[in-house]
């Protein structure tokens, strides 16, 4: 049996020495930074995720510690074309290998394919889903076909210009000073 691990402070390590899995499913309002994002009034919905953890042999014939992190969930986003809400599955699965210190993660980071990062003894696993997911999210959400084109004309043909707006040129005229 494995020792229960807490996703909000996990031992990478061990984790990885023991070769754990560990998935849940949390409400996406614990996600402070990815709720933003969700409408108000949108369905209340949930982040699942599952990660696992394994050792893996290095060139120089050690072995490092690797997270395989998988995430996903849905959010209600407004549609950058008809302004209406718009649903975006977002998810993403990646993978990670620890290493001592933030000096080594930063050289190895940028060599490395996969991401590097530090080790820690309680690692908030939650914290990393959210980056993540941040990541994935779509820059400019849009519904592949909008639903609702036609109500939004409609809408802009009840609209009528007042009619007693002043004439610009009128009132450019009243300011001409006579010539004397
Ligand atoms: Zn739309």
């Amino acid at each position: 049996m494995h020792p229960k691990f807490n996703p909000r402070k996990l031992s990478v390590l061990n984790f990885a020495k023991t070769q754990a899995s560990l998935e849940g499913v949390e409400p996406l309002a614990q996600f402070d930074r990815l709720h933003e994002f969700q409408q108000p009034g949108a369905e209340a919905c949930e982040v699942h995720f599952q990660a696992q953890g394994e050792m893996r042999s290095t060139s120089a014939g050690a072995s490092a510690p690797w997270l395989v992190l998988s995430a996903s969930t849905r959010l209600t986003m407004v549609c950058q074309r008809c302004l209406g809400p718009v649903e975006e599955e977002i998810a993403f699965e990646r993978e990670f290998r620890f290493v001592e210190s933030e000096a080594q993660a930063q050289i190895e980071d940028e060599d490395a394919e996969e991401d590097v990062l530090v080790l820690s003894p309680d690692f908030d696993l939650l914290e990393l889903v959210e980056d993540e997911l941040l990541m994935d999210l779509p820059a400019s959400p849009k519904h592949a076909v909008c639903p609702q084109p036609v109500k939004l004309r409609v809408a802009d043909a009840d609209y009528q210009e007042p009619e007693d707006k002043p004439n610009p040129f009128a009132a450019l005229a009243g300011l001409k000073i006579p010539k004397g």
